[in-house]
């Protein structure tokens, strides 16, 4: 069973008139929440059902487990990779034992990405990930950078990062982001 809402990210950035960032993600709550909500609400009768969650045990993780808990009731929610009287694996020994399993991780953790998401143009990396993704899938950067510029033409001046100078806290556009390297690269070379 596949649940879909059928947009990607940009889709809903542009529909909500709001661009995914760090801190704020309307992505997450269209295209993972509401047809996930939607899907439980039909299908699964919070008496019977469990839900499991793939939260680490890494400290920063942890701390997601209260909000995200309340937020999914009436389910119940589980998280097998943090469960008490477990070892607490780091994400490394998790994807060797997934590995040892037969299952094969997918390719972004391999070519230096801490997480599988949106195939490396997610809205909530830093500064250095975009950096990796302009290097490793610049077609897929150049879509982002793309739809960044579509949507300031039509919204006004945000960007998907942000800089601080002189304490005062800038966008940083995709485009200023890959020219600053490309400069960087062409006075190394
Ligand atoms: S992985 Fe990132 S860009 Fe993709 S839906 Fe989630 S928050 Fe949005």
């Amino acid at each position: 069973m596949r649940v879909a809402d059928g947009r990607d990210p940009f889709q809903v950035f542009h529909d909500e008139k709001f661009l995914g960032n760090s801190r704020f993600t309307p992505c997450t709550r269209v295209l993972k929440i509401i047809p996930c909500l939607r899907w439980l609400t039909e299908n699964a009768d919070p008496e019977q059902t469990t839900l499991y969650i793939g939260i680490d045990a890494s400290t920063h993780d942890r701390r997601r487990i209260p909000p995200i808990a309340t937020n999914w009731r009436p389910w119940r929610t589980a998280f097998p990779l943090c469960e008490e009287g477990e070892p607490a694996l780091t994400k490394e020994e998790l994807l060797d034992e997934a590995r040892r399993m037969g299952i094969e991780p997918p390719r972004l953790y391999e070519m230096g990405y801490t997480h599988n998401n949106c195939g490396g143009a997610c809205v909530r990396a830093g500064k250095a990930q975009w950096i990796l993704t302009l290097k490793t899938f610049p077609e897929r950067y150049a879509m982002a950078e793309a739809q960044e510029e579509e949507f300031r033409r039509k919204n006004g001046d945000y960007a998907i990062l942000k800089e601080q100078r002189n304490r005062v806290v800038y966008p940083l556009t995709l485009r200023e982001l890959r020219e600053r390297e490309q400069a960087r690269q062409g006075a190394n070379s």
